[in-house]
């Protein structure tokens, strides 16, 4: 397994690569890496004859500089990790060599970055569309491979996709999660013992919800699921949409709708917790 810090050595060894013909994949990511990550990893080397895994702590997405300073960063760990995995390229830049100046772009992502996330995370999915760009740039992958965890990053870096004109495939992975329902995340380690106990109620008001969604209307199980958060003094629900998948638009009417995603934010002590459930 090669560690590269640069873009450069990066591109060096990828050009030799594509010259030969062959597919890169990329799976993104932050560090901290639990069996969410690596099952995107598992599949990007599946399908593809080379590998890169990047981790980078971005500081432009992050809207509260808090969480930046107490993202954890396990990186000796993670490198283990993906060498156990078989993992061939690791990219590892620092923040200098990814912002050698500041990025001023902005990205017209339509609506798709004024609900949900970010309506609450002002500037959030701008900074994610520059550092995928910027990583985009630098790997030139054959696809890359986003999880449905963050299920509006992955709507958004596809319309990112068309607006740069990459010709790229972007592939969708399912969400893992622990045996009791709560979707692994690299914050999940900053939960108390007792918020981690309490935690797989998210995921269970979900699929209850879902379930309701045979007999009660779309503006009746939001309130339901409001009602039930009302009863867990601990957690403070953000948010629960009932959006499309394509575009991310309101489902006020069951209808014809056909790929339908509940989406949920809850703070829950110092930690933000999102999760979704996505059904036809
Ligand atoms: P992060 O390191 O949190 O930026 O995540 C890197 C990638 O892993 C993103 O595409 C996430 O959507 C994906 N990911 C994170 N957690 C999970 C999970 N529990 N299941 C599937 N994919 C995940």
């Amino acid at each position: 397994m090669i560690v590269y810090r640069t873009k450069n050595d990066l591109a060096l060894h990828l050009d030799a690569i594509r010259d030969s013909g062959k597919s890169i994949g990329l799976v993104p990511t932050m560090g901290a890496l639990h069996r969410g990550h690596t099952s995107l990893v598992e599949k990007a080397a599946g399908e593809n004859e080379a590998l890169v895994v990047s981790i980078f702590v971005n500081p432009t997405q992050f809207n509260d500089p808090v969480d930046l300073e107490k993202y954890p960063r396990t990186l000796d760990l993670d490198l283990e990790m993906l060498q156990s995995m078989n993992v061939d390229i690791v990219f590892v830049p620092s923040v200098k060599e990814m912002y050698p100046e500041e990025d001023n772009r902005t990205f017209d992502l339509g609506n798709l970055d004024k609900v949900l996330e970010g309506e609450q995370r002002t500037g959030h999915f701008n900074g994610v569309a520059q550092i995928v760009s910027k990583l985009f740039e630098a790997v030139k992958p054959t696809r890359a491979y986003f999880g449905q965890k963050d299920f509006q990053q992955l709507v958004i870096i596809r319309r990112l996709v068309k607006l740069l004109n990459l010709g790229l495939t972007i592939v969708a992975c399912p969400i893992i999660r622990e045996e009791d329902g709560l979707a692994m995340s690299s914050r999940n380690v900053r939960l108390s013992k007792e918020e981690r106990n309490l935690a797989p109620f998210i995921h269970i008001t979900l699929k209850l919800a879902r379930e309701k969604s045979g007999t009660l209307s779309p503006a009746e199980i939001k309130s339901w699921v409001t009602s039930q958060f009302e009863n867990q003094p601990l957690m403070n629900l953000e948010y629960f949409e009932i959006v499309e998948d394509k575009d991310l638009k309101p489902v006020a009417e069951w209808g014809d709708k056909v790929n339908i995603v509940f989406c949920i934010a809850v703070q829950f002590g110092e930690v933000r917790i999102i999760d979704n459930l996505i059904f036809d």
